[in-house]
């Protein structure tokens, strides 16, 4: 398998992870969807944040992803993928705010 094909299967197959998490969480069952967002947030999360951990910030403040080229071509600018991520959440601005329940759940109350 050429590294070609592994890139477009993984990457495939995360954006059909994420797809089946929206759906399951937007039209499914509320029961269905407490349950997938408890078992996959954290994971998606997790995902996330090891994405974000190769955009991190050198001593100059470059993403040491998103900087390439030759030096002195390499310009001051956010990082692509922190700029892609907060346009694409951007839209999720006017919903309104979970806030967490005053009262925890019976199976989350501490023992
Ligand atoms: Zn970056």
């Amino acid at each position: 398998m050429t590294n070609e094909v592994v890139f477009v299967n993984l990457r495939e197959a995360m954006f059909r992870r994420l797809d089946r998490a929206v759906d399951i969480v937007t039209r499914g069952h509320q029961r269905d969807a407490i349950a997938f967002a408890r078992r996959e947030l954290p994971r998606l999360v997790a995902g996330l944040r090891a994405l974000m951990v190769l955009h991190a910030p050198d001593a100059e403040g470059y993403c040491r992803e998103c900087r390439r080229g030759r030096w002195w071509r390499r310009q001051h600018s956010p990082c692509l993928a922190l700029l892609a991520y907060h346009i694409a959440v951007k839209e999720f601005d006017d919903q309104p705010p979970v806030e967490p329940a005053k009262h925890r759940a019976p199976d989350q109350a501490d023992a």
